[in-house]
């Protein structure tokens, strides 16, 4: 399929490269670091070969969320934009953006969120999960009441909000000890982005925004295949969850899930009975996992030419209002 349109597509600034080099063997390093910096030659070269018209770019994990000085985050930040702002100028037909925010400081957030957008052209923020604020083991989960003027804003701007992972805390990290292969990618970010994500919707956020678009990678972070079990029980012990509806019903309503990383089938088919084809799009995680797997899997699987469409192309094109596409 031609005129794809990626949505979990990262880059790395120079402050933040660091992040994503404890996932790779040494040898494997230089040449990912390359391809992660790149907003240029590599990236294009890939999604021409594979039938990708547009990637709409953002930061590595956890990036900004893992400095603790509030100030420092939202100077990062700030660098990550421009640089990201800069590439799209470059290449509007091809590169959008999600905002980089300082969550740290919830004003500061706000603010870069308003220029992210109204200044600099992003069309949606990603953030990657809880922000550590002051120290390693101080954090805040984004169902934090101080964070009710951010939401507020965010659907104001009605743009959507990504979620994307990041390992657990460093208190939880135990969980894997002595396994460190299930770290990151392979499990931990999955465990972790469900877990922020449930307590986002048990929080009773969508009873105050109802018009919040909230979107997943990876499918779901195995959301979708589990969410019955979820309702189900809490709807037995409610233990005074303050979410009014059952969760199943605001993501049927306000999430939307991405192929990001799993190029796997009858996944795909789980994630489209659950919550159907207008509410799932294509991704590839790039350059965490290669444009090409991404491509080739998802213009040979087992759908219909119109839900490949929606999902390839169309669904992005409406959810962020890309009307010159
Ligand atoms: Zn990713």
């Amino acid at each position: 399929m031609k005129g794809k349109i990626g949505l979990e597509e990262h880059f790395a600034i120079q402050e933040t490269l660091g992040d994503s080099e404890r996932y790779f063997p040494k040898d494997v390093w230089p040449k990912f670091s390359a391809r992660i910096m790149d907003l240029m030659k590599f990236r294009l070269e890939e999604m021409d070969e594979y039938g990708m018209e547009m990637m709409i770019l953002s930061l590595n994990s956890p990036a900004i969320q893992a400095i603790y000085d509030p100030a420092r985050a939202a100077e990062v930040a700030r660098i990550a934009n421009d640089t990201m702002a800069e590439a799209i100028s470059r290449n509007p037909k091809r590169f959008r953006g999600f905002a980089a925010l300082p969550m740290q400081d919830v004003d500061a957030a706000i603010k870069e969120m308003h220029r992210a957008v109204k200044e600099l052209g992003c069309v949606g923020i990603l953030v990657n999960g809880y922000s550590q604020v002051g120290d390693e083991n101080s954090w805040k989960y984004l169902d934090d009441p101080i964070y009710e003027p951010f939401w507020t804003e965010v659907e104001k701007l009605d743009v959507p909000f990504y979620m994307h992972p990041r390992d657990a805390m460093p208190c939880n990290a135990h969980t894997t000890d002595g396994h460190p292969w299930l770290v990151g990618a392979a499990w931990t970010f999955g465990v972790e982005t469900a877990t922020h994500t449930l307590r986002l919707l048990c929080s009773g956020l969508w009873d105050r925004h109802p018009n919040l678009k909230y979107i997943l990678g990876h499918l779901g972070e195995t959301l979708p295949f589990c969410i019955w079990r979820v309702d189900s029980r809490i709807a037995r012990e409610r233990r005074g969850v303050p979410a009014k509806r059952p969760l199943y019903e605001y993501m049927a309503e306000n999430f939307y899930f991405t192929t990001s990383g799993q190029f796997r089938t009858p996944a795909l088919w789980n994630t489209l009975m659950e919550f159907g084809s207008s509410h799932v799009l294509f991704a590839t995680d790039f350059p965490f996992e290669e444009v090409g797997d991404a491509c080739v899997w998802f213009d040979n699987c087992t759908l219909g030419d119109t839900d490949k469409e929606l999902i390839g192309r169309t669904n992005s094109i409406e959810l962020f209002k890309l009307t010159d596409l």
